[in-house]
């Protein structure tokens, strides 16, 4: 009888556990769809470790990777910026790479040679990624160090040009070695997030001198508390999109500019990209107009991480919204749509609030919907 009650008591608990993750699914990998001729690649090329400033050794931040499905991550230690060096010593600037790529061999995790410039204003503080060596980087002139990293085929990109440290006012200005950086192709991106911040002047920056969209975590300490991962937060990455999942792919999309920053809840990225990714996370299911009524339920899934927030632009309204709308992740909305007509098809445009192509401005998808 004891026994017979532990095992129904063990069943309600499991049950009940079982319903709760259920009603919140909410894993912390991160999900986004493929778009149409194109693999979306998840990439944080912005992080650090003890062979810098950061707090922890790099098999860490390969556990991190896994954990969040991130598919790409470099160790980008400051070149110049040590502060370990008396208990670390650190004569080969290889080393953090090399130790991440061993820790992350036996997984499906790509690593990326990568360092970071670390310079005072201008030219800041510049990753250079898809480097061959390093140590050939530590070269005192600023312009001479591009150079070489592109010598060496890399691809570099301006870091936090907003960041407060450099920057009072958190304006990211355009100055006039960047510009010549820009015009000798020896910078290739800009981030426009970074951490836990978002700049409309860099996104500004990016689409003015044709630049590569960056988003990175920058991360020194735990992702998981830096982004509040427990309480429903994710890191921010680029998402690019690629021909194939290597490191060439990867490579070559950031070379192309096809790159996305998400950042804490909102897509970042220019419309070419944007659109053919938003249209692949909304999914119409199913659209069947309710009894004899002219109001049609249309059942959107979103195959994303994103808590879509929507603007109806479309003629039609909502009959049980006003013309802002939460799509959810990860699941299937509802949403009830008066077309006062019977219509066998018909189309709604959006604006995606939660979107950014250029500052202020978010871009508009049309849901084609035909009913059954
Ligand atoms: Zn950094």
């Amino acid at each position: 009888m004891r026994t017979c009650l532990i095992v129904i008591s063990l069943f309600f608990v499991i049950s009940s556990f079982a319903q709760t993750t259920t009603a919140h699914e909410h894993s912390r990998a991160i999900h986004f769809p493929d778009v149409p001729g194109f693999l979306t690649v998840v990439c944080d090329f912005h992080q650090h470790t003890i062979f810098s400033d950061g707090s922890v050794w790099p098999d860490i931040r390969v556990q991190e990777a896994l954990r969040d499905s991130v598919d790409a991550i470099s160790m980008t230690e400051h070149l110049e910026y040590q502060p370990h060096r008396a208990d670390v010593p650190h004569p080969d600037r290889n080393r953090s790479y090399e130790v991440t790529s061993r820790s992350a061999r036996p997984y499906d995790l790509l690593v990326i040679p990568g360092a970071e410039i670390t310079r005072s204003m201008p030219p800041g503080h510049n990753n250079a990624i898809f480097i061959e060596d390093a140590n050939k980087l530590l070269i005192k002139d600023s312009i001479e160090v591009f150079r070489e990293a592109k010598r060496q085929g890399g691809f570099t990109f301006w870091n936090h040009a907003n960041w407060i440290a450099q920057r009072k006012d958190g304006i990211a200005t355009m100055t006039p070695t960047h510009d010549y950086l820009i015009k000798e192709g020896l910078l290739h991106g800009i981030e426009v997030v970074n951490d836990l911040t978002y700049s409309d002047e860099a996104l500004q920056i990016a689409l003015d001198y044709d630049l590569a969209i960056v988003g990175t975590s920058d991360v020194h300490g735990l992702v998981d508390w830096q982004y509040k991962i427990g309480e429903g937060g994710h890191r921010p990455v680029t998402l690019a999109l690629c021909t194939e999942k290597t490191i060439d792919g990867i490579k070559q999309a950031f070379f192309e500019k096809r790159t996305i920053a998400w950042f804490n809840n909102t897509l970042v990225g220019r419309e070419r990209e944007l659109l053919p990714l938003i249209q692949a996370c909304m999914q119409v299911k199913s659209a069947s107009y309710i009894g004899t009524s002219q109001v049609v339920e249309v059942k959107i899934f979103n195959d994303s991480d994103v808590e879509y927030v929507l603007m109806n632009k479309s003629p039609y309204t909502l009959h049980a919204n006003t013309d802002v709308i939460i799509i959810h992740p990860n699941t299937t909305t509802t949403i009830q749509v008066k077309t006062v007509e019977e219509m066998s098809n018909f189309s709604m445009d959006f604006e995606v609030l939660n979107a950014v192509t250029a500052p202020k401005t978010h871009p508009t998808f049309t849901l084609e919907v035909k009913t059954n």
